[in-house]
């Protein structure tokens, strides 16, 4: 897994700099790149009241956006481990630990919030009780 060259967070996007040289971007500089696009301020409002890094937040809004369909609480969460697998693969439980995504619950107080936002649509029956389970993310995200 490559690292942003702007930061140490996992790079999502590459590109090309002066037409020669490959750079590698995470969520948050890409976006500052204009290379990705999405609502960098109301997800750096979002960072700031969940407690959550700006590039946690954007994985999870791009892992829900990504998502065929999301009809409740489970489907939120096999987005998100969908998207991990994807993006980082076998690092997927190192990196989403290093943002504080642990536990189902982190899954909705992200997903919460995205929601009071604005920035994806509700879904009935989704609320912060519902998320909680004694398993962690790192269980499901190393099993096969
Ligand atoms: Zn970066």
């Amino acid at each position: 897994m490559r690292s942003c060259d702007s930061c140490s967070d996992p790079a999502v996007k590459v590109a090309l700099s002066g037409g020669t040289r490959q750079v590698h971007l995470c969520y948050r500089h890409a976006v500052e790149e204009a290379l990705l696009d999405a609502p960098l301020d109301e997800i750096r409002t979002i960072s700031e009241n969940a407690g959550y890094p700006v590039n946690g937040i954007m994985f999870m809004f791009e892992a829900v956006a990504r998502a065929e369909r999301i009809a409740g609480v489970s489907d939120i969460s096999w987005a998100v481990i969908r998207s991990a697998r994807e993006r980082f693969d076998t690092s997927s439980r190192y990196v989403l630990r290093n943002w504080g995504i642990i536990t189902r619950v982190d899954i909705g107080k992200i997903f919460l919030a995205l929601v009071e936002a604005g920035l994806v649509a509700a879904v009935p029956g989704a609320g912060l009780n519902d998320f909680d389970t004694q398993f962690t993310l790192g269980d499901v995200l190393d099993a096969p």
